[in-house]
């Protein structure tokens, strides 16, 4: 099959090679403290006297990714481009995607419809300015998007967004019918191609194998065989990681027993697994996988997407002529 030929690639793929699905690894660019509805930590007003961490684990992150020569999707909360410019210009300029993680981390569902749209406009702006690129896929913080019937997502699309990523079909977070692999969702305002993190079996039942603590318990072996069996169906599995997961020095925290167990455990395996991955797949960004579903069906004439190295493959010529 194809995992043979895809399980030792190290860097861009072969020109000869008909373009194929590939990996993703997804970033979501908050610091330690950044953890929804606590009542220590979720209030923006504390996070300036906290210690800022979020540069250790990114760091290691484009560290391996420059080794591979892979480049990733980077889902920025607006509040950390501020106060940490460039590191984000850094990533950018790296040849990796900037994405939308909302601008102070709160969930979807705690904010009315204009509130949303408001946190979105500044964290775009931010980004945009900063990165020196359009932003066009989101990441709810908390998976807080929950269903593709969520009016949160016709926002995204009214403010020049292309992708969400952040519905997941592992119950309680998103209802099991939700969708597990990249979909076009219509929205009353317009397409947006859903792309959800990779999703398998963990004791018998749905369960994030893309990250998260169900994925550092699980096997790496299981994750392997869920992103091969993707593959294999010319899907695109995503991965996501937070730059706190790569920290040796993460600062001691004050959370329930229950929320520090879904923080901590196996958070040392994420870094080995990381290399492991990096060195076993192809990985692009997120909008240059999904380049020709964009152009195709969710983008407007006109919108403007910038592609850092997105060759086309020879024998499809059409390919070449979208990216424009
Ligand atoms: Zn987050």
């Amino acid at each position: 099959m194809t995992e043979k030929s895809t399980s030792d690639e190290t860097g861009p793929a072969p020109s000869a090679m008909p373009r194929a699905a590939n990996a993703v690894l997804t970033v979501d660019l908050e610091d330690w403290f950044h953890v929804c509805g606590d009542p220590t930590y979720s209030d923006p007003s504390t996070w300036d006297s906290r210690v800022k961490r979020v540069h250790v684990g990114s760091e290691k992150a484009l560290e391996l990714l420059a080794e591979r020569g892979a480049r990733a999707t980077f889902f920025c909360l607006g509040w950390i481009a501020r106060k940490s410019p460039s590191l984000v210009r850094r990533i950018a300029s790296l040849g990796h995607e900037i994405a939308c993680h909302g601008d102070l981390h709160r969930r979807v569902f705690e904010m009315s419809l204009a509130g949303f749209r408001e946190d979105l406009r500044r964290a775009k702006a931010t980004l945009e300015d900063i990165a020196g690129a359009p932003v066009l896929a989101f990441r709810a913080p908390e998976w807080s998007m929950r269903t593709p019937e969520n009016p949160a997502l016709a926002v995204l699309v009214e403010e020049g967004f292309e992708i969400d990523s952040s519905l997941m079909a592992v119950p309680p977070i998103g209802p099991i019918t939700n969708p597990r692999a990249a979909v076009v969702l219509k929205t009353s305002a317009g397409p947006i191609l859903e792309a959800p993190p990779l999703v398998g079996p963990f004791f018998s039942r749905p369960a994030m194998l893309g990250g998260g603590w169900t994925s550092r318990l699980s096997r790496r072996a299981r994750i392997e065989a869920a992103m091969r069996s993707a593959l294999a169906q010319a899907e695109s599995p995503i991965l996501y990681l937070h730059p706190w997961e790569l920290d040796d020095e993460h600062p001691p925290m004050r959370l329930s027993p229950v929320a520090r167990w879904v923080h901590f455990a196996g958070r040392g395996r994420v870094l080995p697994r990381l290399r492991h991955f990096l060195a076993s797949f192809e990985f692009r960004p997120l909008a240059e996988t999904h380049r020709e579903t964009l152009d195709a069906k969710i983008r407007r004439p006109g919108a403007g997407l910038r592609i850092v190295e997105a060759p086309a493959a020879p024998d499809s010529p059409e390919r070449s002529e979208a990216a424009a």
